[in-house]
């Protein structure tokens, strides 16, 4: 098989990059060796990031406000039903340090042109009326939205085949070897297909496929988990948060990767977030912990959690865990996207690193970098992604 582009990684990061593509009139082929959202993209919340575009929209404004007017866009202009909402979002508020804290983000954001609140556990019960009365506040958030991670990332897929791309699910890609033309001999599972340029979208594989090509791609996977319990009736309405991890990150990055809940096995914070899924069951999760490709749930951990949800929604407490998951999120080293063209290498081109945001921020991830890809020209936030620098040669033994 002979292509013009080929897109490695069938997540919500490669199957929005073949989607736009696609739009652009490129002949594209998505890989994936699972089915469509089989890794993190499938497994995550459903949370999507927003505090609008803001005066002077920089990197993080882009992939989060241009992400949900995609989200909208599938679900109001291109007929799939993803489940999205623009549901707001809620960030509970514990101690009068945490107070502070998103007391100075709020103005922080709203000098930026960006939409933040603080409000008051009374007004935070009349938005969320499970909402505890001993916490202190809330940072809310009316952009925040929502969606259900499997059908919004197969409904990109979808698309992109609706536009003429082809999707090509339990193909794994095994070796890929650069060509004299400057494209690429891709094998998979069951074929060879011929690409003139590679879009790498493997999330936390990025670093094996890379190998394959002799480079070293700066991510790791990082174990994120979450718990469900059975379908209830509508009882949370927002997409909920806690300060506590906001707050100890802001201070204290903590290494390569930043921002995780656990450092050489230590906890060093909590963190929150869940929701109400359309079927009924309320998830949360928040574990963030670098141990290697390691996917199973920690029993411990879903528990802390728990707890924490039930410190700001007491009525959890009445609902046992019906499920557990976990799934493993691409987290870059230094903490920034990937997205752009690898130099020193022909038509080679990543999409990746989106870490614990990258279901709200891949769709619009993607989307960056098939209009640079497109045109030849990055947009100008793309400087804050540029994978110069960052992809290396591997060093040879
Ligand atoms: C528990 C959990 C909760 C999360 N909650 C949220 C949230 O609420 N909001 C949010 O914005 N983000 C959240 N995230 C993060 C988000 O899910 C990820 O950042 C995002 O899905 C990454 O997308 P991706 O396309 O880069 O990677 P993936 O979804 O991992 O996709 C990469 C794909 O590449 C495929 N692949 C790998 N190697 C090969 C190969 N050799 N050949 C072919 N295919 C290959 C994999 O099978 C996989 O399907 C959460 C993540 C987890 C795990």
């Amino acid at each position: 098989m002979e292509t013009e582009i080929v897109v490695v990684g069938g997540g919500i990061a490669g199957a929005s990059a073949a989607f736009h593509l696609a739009s652009h009139g490129r002949r594209v082929v998505l890989l994936e060796r699972g089915e469509i959202a089989s890794a993190a993209s499938g497994q995550n919340m459903g949370g999507i990031d927003s505090y609008g575009w803001g005066d002077a929209p920089d990197l993080q404004a882009h992939l989060t406000a241009g992400s949900i007017e995609i989200f909208e866009a599938v679900q109001t202009d291109h007929g799939e039903d993803i489940e999205f909402r623009r549901s707001g979002g809620l960030q509970a508020i514990r101690t009068a340090e945490e107070y502070e804290f998103e007391r100075d983000r709020v103005e922080t954001l709203r000098k930026r042109g960006q939409v933040a609140e603080l409000i008051t556990t009374r007004e935070a019960s009349g938005i969320e009326p499970g909402f505890s009365p001993a916490l202190l506040g809330a940072l809310y958030a009316p952009r925040r939205g929502q969606a259900d991670p499997v059908k919004a990332t197969q409904a990109f897929a979808r698309l992109a085949e609706r536009r003429g791309g082809r999707v090509l699910t339990h193909r794994e890609v095994r070796a890929i070897t650069p060509r004299a033309d400057g494209g690429y001999a891709v094998r998979t599972s069951e074929d060879e297909i011929a690409a003139g340029a590679l879009v790498i979208a493997a999330g936390a594989w990025c670093g094996p496929v890379g190998a394959m090509l002799d480079l070293d791609i700066p991510i790791v996977p990082v174990r994120g988990q979450m718990w469900a319990t059975a379908p209830l009736e509508p009882r949370v309405f927002q997409t909920i948060s806690a300060a506590e991890s906001a707050m100890a990150w802001a201070r204290d990055h903590g290494g390569a990767p930043p921002d995780l809940t656990h450092r050489d096995g230590r906890r060093v914070t909590r963190h929150l977030y869940g929701r109400q899924r359309r079927n009924g069951e309320i998830i949360f999760g928040g574990d963030r912990e670098l141990i290697g490709y390691e996917a199973t749930p920690n029993s411990a951990g879903i528990e802390v959690n728990r707890e924490h949800a039930i410190s700001v929604l007491p009525l959890l407490a009445k609902f046992p865990i019906a499920r557990t998951w976990a799934g493993l999120m691409p987290f870059p080293l230094d903490g920034k996207p990937l997205i752009g063209r690898v130099p020193g290498r022909d038509n080679l081109w990543i999409v990746t690193g989106l870490a614990s945001s990258g279901f709200g921020r891949g769709p619009m991830a993607g989307k960056l970098l098939a209009d640079y890809l497109h045109t030849g020209t990055p947009a100008p936030v793309l400087s804050g992604a540029d994978p110069a620098g960052r992809v290396r040669e591997l060093a040879r033994r």
